[in-house]
């Protein structure tokens, strides 16, 4: 089945709900926009020339254009493309060039940014410029009915670093997006016919893949005037729709938590997070300022926002004996995967040990777009092998243990950064931290901190030094502290480790 059909039956059952709203205002009903993505499917086939199965790349600000662009491309057979608008031209140009992408929707910011990255394809990838006259006439094309789809056919390519450097395409297909969709009314929350979804994080992420079900549920999305994540506005939003859901990275969720002047954020319902380490004493300060209203998720590209969930009841449960460990944890498996923690012949492991992550199950990719060999790696046995590494508890809780490309060894001990950053984080002048490891004659590696201090406050690393010898193994203690005002992250709001330990190597080679 085409997921695009949850747009159609939406269409028809309730048109004249709002489907999105930019900033405070409606931008379109449910009627309009299956009405402009039937249009859009039409024209990309008679006036642009595509086909079925073509890949139509989405690299835009998030805006309500996307989700036209989204379900014109779903509703014609196509494959999306949403790719990250941060990238560089040449990774644009990467992946465009990868997915042989036939065309890019644009917004007017990023137009010239696309059409340096297609010249260095040399390819004729078309572009579309979101919101000009040419976007309108091909929305206002003849509505084309939609195309029918196998399950198994790509509905959303996903291009991911992973665990090693080159970016590749994670093949979502049609069933991976259904089942996801439906299992977040399961495992995340109930999207009731008031909802809305706001989008505050990147859409050609987590975020526009938590869009789906509140399609499905006839919701609403919002998506902010600013394109971005700016905490004024997104109270604002809050305050001005009902039920209100987002996602966002924990990075985010501290930003929000710790702006000043926000109200009191009643209307909103519930704050998803996940993709990167969400440190308990951030966790506890977001729950004394926004209540039951969080739920955690762990996901990769590959599996997309469903491998494990830990769920409102279990950030609550404060006079449970294994609170904190389960806050610094990523809950259990979801309701529609297997997981397991595995050695590195695959060969489970007893609870308690460390392994990888393995994921097996419907929501889990088809492959890798054009790269047998590293899919035949990444799921052999019929497992997802997720790069990612973890130690089940005796109840099923899954704690994360940093990526295996993030661990240090120093003296032969494997040292897991996040335990030393949990411990960091407790001080009061710290506001963001992350631990590193740096190349180091006589111990392989050496544990080196990275600082941002709360603004206005000193740090003092004495202080950070007693902090660690008081709660964890000496060894572990970092050696050296640096301090610096911000530390640099993504698009999708993770710390880049690796822009962290490149600035150690330089200095180490200076
Ligand atoms: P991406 O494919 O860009 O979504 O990145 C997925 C990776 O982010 C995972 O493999 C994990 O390493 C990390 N990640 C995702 N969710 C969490 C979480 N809840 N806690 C810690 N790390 C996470």
């Amino acid at each position: 089945m085409n997921l695009g059909i949850l747009l159609t039956r939406a269409a028809r059952s309730f048109p004249d709900r709002v489907a999105i709203a930019h900033g405070a205002s409606p931008y379109c009903t449910y009627g309009e926009l299956a009405h402009r993505a039937a249009g859009l499917a039409g024209s990309m086939k008679s006036k642009l020339g595509l086909a079925v199965d073509d890949r139509v790349g989405l690299f835009m600000t998030n805006c309500p254009q996307f989700l036209e662009a989204f379900h014109g491309a779903l509703h014609a057979g196509m494959a999306t493309l949403p790719i990250n608008n941060k990238l560089h031209e040449k990774e644009l140009a990467y992946i465009l060039d990868d997915a042989r992408a036939s065309a890019l929707f644009v917004t007017p910011d990023l137009a010239e940014k696309a059409a340096i990255a297609i010249e260095e394809t040399g390819r004729d990838i078309k572009v579309i410029v979101s919101g000009d006259s040419e976007y309108a006439s091909l929305l206002a094309g003849d509505p084309a009915p939609i195309v029918h789809r196998a399950s198994d056919d790509l509905a959303w390519l996903f291009y991911t670093s992973g665990t090693t450097g080159q970016p590749k395409g994670a093949m979502l297909t049609h069933r991976n997006l259904w089942d996801g969709t439906l299992n977040y009314f399961v495992d995340v929350d109930r999207v009731p016919p008031d909802g809305s979804a706001i989008h505050a994080a990147p859409m050609s992420h987590g975020s526009g893949f938590y869009g789906l079900p509140h399609l499905m549920a006839g919701a609403k999305q919002v998506v902010p005037e600013s394109g971005g994540f700016e905490p004024a506005e997104i109270f604002e939003l809050i305050d001005a729709h009902s039920e209100v859901a987002m996602f966002a990275a924990p990075t985010m969720v501290k930003r929000f938590v710790e702006h000043n002047g926000g109200g009191d954020a009643e209307n909103l319902r519930t704050i998803t997070y996940g993709g990167g380490p969400m440190y308990v004493a951030d966790c506890k300060r977001a729950l004394d300022r926004l209540g039951p209203k969080l739920v955690q998720i762990y996901g990769q590209g590959e599996s997309p926002m469903t491998i494990t969930v830990l769920p409102r009841e279990d950030h609550m449960a404060s006079d449970h004996p294994r609170f904190e460990e389960r806050l610094a944890s990523v809950g259990y498996a979801q309701s529609v995967v297997e997981v397991r923690v595995a050695d590195g012949d695959d060969n489970e492991l007893p609870d308690g040990e460390i392994g990888e992550i393995l994921v097996r199950g419907d929501v889990v990719m088809k492959g890798y777009w054009e790269r047998p060999e590293i899919t035949e790696e990444a799921l052999r046995g019929g497992w997802l092998h997720t790069g990612d590494m973890g130690a089940f508890d005796e109840d099923g809780y899954l704690t994360l243990k940093d990526r295996s490309k993030d661990m240090i060894i120093s003296g032969g001990s494997n040292i897991y950064p996040r335990e030393i950053e949990e411990v960091l984080l407790r001080h009061a002048a710290v506001s963001e931290c992350a631990v590193v490891g740096r190349p180091h004659e006589e111990w392989g590696e050496e544990v080196v901190a990275f600082i941002a201090p709360v603004e206005g406050q000193e740090v003092d690393t004495g202080e950070l030094d007693k902090l660690c010898l008081d709660n964890i193994a000496r060894f572990k203690r970092p050696k050296d502290y640096r301090i610096a005002p911000a530390l640099p992250k993504n698009n999708y709001g993770k710390i880049v480790k690796r822009e962290l330990r490149n600035w150690l190597e330089s200095e180490g080679d200076g």
